[in-house]
């Protein structure tokens, strides 16, 4: 059986990475698209763990080279998936995890519809939003202030998604999300019905 995708969307600070990271501690058959990204590295994060970090003439040689799935610019800085890890993983029957943003979501969505399910994460309300972001201090005022625009924007289009949660209670939201990777592993019996029928 060949591989599924998960796409995971939301506003920075919304929690996506903390539940991605539950779960890839629990399940060894999930891959995480590690992006690469221009934005400067933040106290905690790590070199080819959350990010492979380049500069922006670099990303732009990539761009060039065809080396993107997908690539898009967020909050004034550029952001891509790599197409052959992608490619492996699914080879190799993983379920992939992408932290992507709407842009990105439209892109992968159109090559990859029959094996992908999507996920819109948020927070109940955009002062939470603000609360978090204030209390991770990892951003500058203006900087959070950008990042609460971008998310107005990025909500206009949940509809584009299969799933929404709302983080609010993290412990609720980390089983909803676990059900969610649950039933994104089904797409691929959907894919590949026509030979499962053979063989049945
Ligand atoms: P952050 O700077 O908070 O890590 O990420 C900012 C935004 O960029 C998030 O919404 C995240 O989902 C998005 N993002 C991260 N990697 C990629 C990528 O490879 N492609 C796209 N399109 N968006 C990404």
């Amino acid at each position: 059986m060949g591989g599924v995708i998960l796409v995971l969307s939301g506003p920075s600070g919304c929690g996506k990475s903390s539940l991605i990271n539950e779960v890839l501690q629990k399940n060894d058959d999930i891959y995480f698209s590690i992006s690469t990204t221009t934005r400067e590295i933040r106290d905690g994060e790590k070199e080819g763990v959350d990010y492979y970090y380049i500069s922006k003439e670099q990303f732009q040689k990539e761009i060039e080279e065809g080396l993107f799935l997908e690539w898009a610019e967020v909050h004034g800085n550029f952001y891509g998936t790599s197409v052959k890890p992608i490619e492996n993983a699914l080879k190799n029957g993983k379920l992939v995890i992408f932290d992507i943003d709407v842009q990105g979501h439209e892109i992968v969505k159109k090559r990859y519809s029959c094996i992908l399910t999507s996920l819109f994460i948020t927070t109940p309300n955009k002062d939470i939003l603000k609360q978090r972001l204030i209390k991770r201090e990892t951003d500058s005022t203006s900087a959070i202030d950008k990042r609460i625009e971008n998310a107005k924007i990025e909500m206009q289009r949940i509809e584009e998604y299969d799933y929404l949660l709302v983080n609010d209670d993290f412990k609720v939201t980390l089983d909803n999300f676990e059900a969610v990777v649950k039933v994104a592993r089904l797409k691929q019996d959907l894919s590949e019905v026509k030979e499962f029928r053979r063989h049945w």
